[in-house]
């Protein structure tokens, strides 16, 4: 059965697009069926993925509205992994959600006919902990938090966590932190150590080992509408999503007799 994983950090730029576009690519290149579901109204993960955001006809809006079904309205990437595109007409399900019933459910709903076609589901999530993060969060067995190690990351990563636990209680018991995963990571640099080095403190292994250095193939691979391990395979950037995609599915093991968070 298929592994929700909702890609989130309330903070801005942190590297979440990058995160699960280029996920999407090494998992699908580890032979594993990857859906990625932008959830975001920037579309950046579609774009990045190769696929025209104002050509889809059907998008997630259609999906989450539930005027199409999922699986109408997929795109698949040249890197082997399907895509539920977005663009910037889902600013209005976030209002449209907000009067419907079960408003904070309907991606699950929406993903229950596909879940066992994949083994990986990404979804990207925009920069706030909005209707559109809360539903994502509501359908995902698991949050991937990337982040960047600089100073102000830590304070962010509270709120996400706490955020985390009260959907947790009250909403979707399956939830846990994934992995949080620092990325743009110069090693060169003090403070990314530092707060490196805090974080292993604080949530231990729930910090990914896999550490996705800063690397300017990494960005520059979205304005060809390619994952870098297709843009650059050689790249330091694409054996870094490489690694953790293995790590990914090594931790995915189940664990009975796991501490809680
Ligand atoms: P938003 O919050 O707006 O959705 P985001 O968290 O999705 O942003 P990205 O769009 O993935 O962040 O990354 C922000 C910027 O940093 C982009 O220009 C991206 O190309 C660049 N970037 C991300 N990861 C790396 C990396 N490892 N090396 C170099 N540049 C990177
Ligand atoms: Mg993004």
């Amino acid at each position: 059965m298929g592994r929700i994983i909702a890609v989130a950090n309330q903070k801005g730029g942190v590297g979440k697009t990058t995160t699960a576009v280029n996920t999407a690519a090494a998992l699908a290149a580890m032979k594993q069926r990857v859906l990625l579901v932008d959830i975001d109204p920037q579309g950046n993960a579609t774009t990045g993925s190769g696929i025209d955001k104002h050509a889809s006809e059907n998008t997630t809006l259609e999906a989450l509205m539930g005027e199409v079904p999922l699986a109408d309205c997929l795109a698949r990437s040249e890197a082997g992994y399907d895509v539920l595109p977005s663009n910037g007409d889902l600013t209005a399900a976030e209002v449209q959600l907000l009067d419907a019933p079960m408003r904070e459910k309907h991606l699950e709903q929406a993903l229950a006919p596909v879940k066992d076609s994949y083994d990986y589901i990404l979804i990207d999530c925009p920069p706030s902990l909005n209707m559109l993060t809360l539903n994502a969060l509501v359908a995902a067995d698991g949050v991937l938090v990337p982040l960047q190690t600089e100073y102000y990351a830590l304070e962010g990563l509270s709120a996400l966590r706490s955020t985390v636990q009260q959907i947790k209680e009250h909403r979707n018991p399956r939830l846990e932190i994934e992995g949080i995963l620092r990325t743009m990571h110069d090693p060169r640099n003090n403070l990314d150590n530092q707060v490196s080095a805090q974080l292993i403190q604080h949530f231990g292994d729930k910090v990914f080992r896999t550490i996705i250095p800063r690397n300017v193939r990494v960005a520059e691979a979205p304005s060809h509408g390619l994952p870098v391990m297709l843009y650059d395979r050689a790249s330091r950037g694409a054996i870094s999503y490489m690694a953790l995609a293995s790590e990914m599915t090594r931790r995915h093991i189940p664990q009975p007799t796991n501490t809680p968070a």
